[in-house]
């Protein structure tokens, strides 16, 4: 039997999410993540436990058809695999930062000097998009002390928050890539595996869907239909059923998270009452 082979993050930043989106997505498992691999028991899937690193290489060599990781590392791989969905979790910024104390007014502050990274690809092409020469040392982990040590003048490395590099004195001063995990795959998969991945990318697009929007309920007046309406369309339109009080009538709904507390400003001026908002699991169009 064929079955899609979906490599994951063994342990790390990704894991937990990657396991529950494809959880979400209707995809279980038996085994944890002490196995190296694990079968779903009910879609043709298998999960591979690796490091965040080594996926981009296993997607090219076929040893897996798809993977859940960061987008830096797909585009600091630079192997066959393609991004075929961004999934929203996992953001982060891959950027250059100095030394707090140094006056940094732009990019040619960079001439000439050492960063140090784990990332040497992007820095490359950043470096070479801005007509910059720099040298570049890779090191693989604790980038963020190499300033410190004498090892290098600037760092490249994954910003969230930015305190890391507040503590280790340093502050950022280039925005190189964005990034947030992606769901990549191998650039060439056999028909049998792509119709798999198809499935399993309608149902990831509908767990987002419904992340992203809520079913909601409220009772209004009558005349007011019409222009709530306008605001909250729903799938196709809103449901209406009477009330048993006269002139009223109960009003269903689906609502983007998005712009959520603005319409419920409207709906409340329109003169809706009694609103409910509900989660959705999962949504089809
Ligand atoms: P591995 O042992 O698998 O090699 P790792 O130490 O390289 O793990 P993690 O620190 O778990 O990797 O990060 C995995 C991914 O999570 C990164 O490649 C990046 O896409 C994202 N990431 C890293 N740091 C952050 C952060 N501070 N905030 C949000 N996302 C992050
Ligand atoms: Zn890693």
């Amino acid at each position: 039997m064929t079955r899609l082979r979906i490599a994951i993050q063994k342990s790390g930043r990704l894991h937990e999410q990657s396991l529950q989106l494809l959880k979400e997505s209707g995809l279980h498992f038996n085994n944890g993540k002490d196995q190296l691999k694990t079968q779903a028991v009910n879609f043709p899937a298998e999960l591979l436990f690796l490091r965040d690193d080594d996926i981009p290489q296993y997607i090219e060599d076929c040893v897996a058809d798809a993977g859940i990781l960061g987008e830096n590392v797909v585009l600091e791989k630079q192997k066959r695999n393609e991004i075929v969905l961004r999934l929203g979790f996992a953001k982060c910024r891959l950027s250059i930062a100095v030394p707090k104390s140094e006056k940094y007014t732009d990019k040619k502050w960079l001439q000439g000097k050492n960063i140090a990274t784990s990332y040497p690809n992007l820095v490359k092409t950043f470096l070479k998009r801005n007509n910059i020469e720099a040298g570049i040392h890779e090191i693989s982990g604790s980038v963020e002390i190499a300033p410190g040590i004498g090892l290098a003048d600037a760092i490249c490395d994954i910003v969230s928050s930015g305190s890391t590099l507040l503590s280790n004195g340093l502050k950022e001063v280039e925005i190189v890539v964005q990034s947030e995990a992606v769901l990549a795959a191998g650039a060439s998969l056999e028909t049998e595996k792509k119709v798999l991945l198809q499935e399993l990318l309608f149902r990831i697009n509908a767990v987002q869907a419904a992340q992203n929007n809520k079913y909601i309920l409220m009772n209004c007046p009558n005349e007011a239909i019409e222009k709530i309406t306008s605001v909250i369309p729903g799938m196709k339109s809103p449901t209406v059923m009477p009330l048993t009080k006269p002139g009223w009538s109960s009003l269903h709904s689906v609502v983007n998270e998005s712009d959520f507390w603005k319409k419920i400003n409207l709906l409340k001026a329109f003169g809706a009452e009694g609103i409910l908002v509900i989660p959705i699991e999962k949504m089809i169009a």
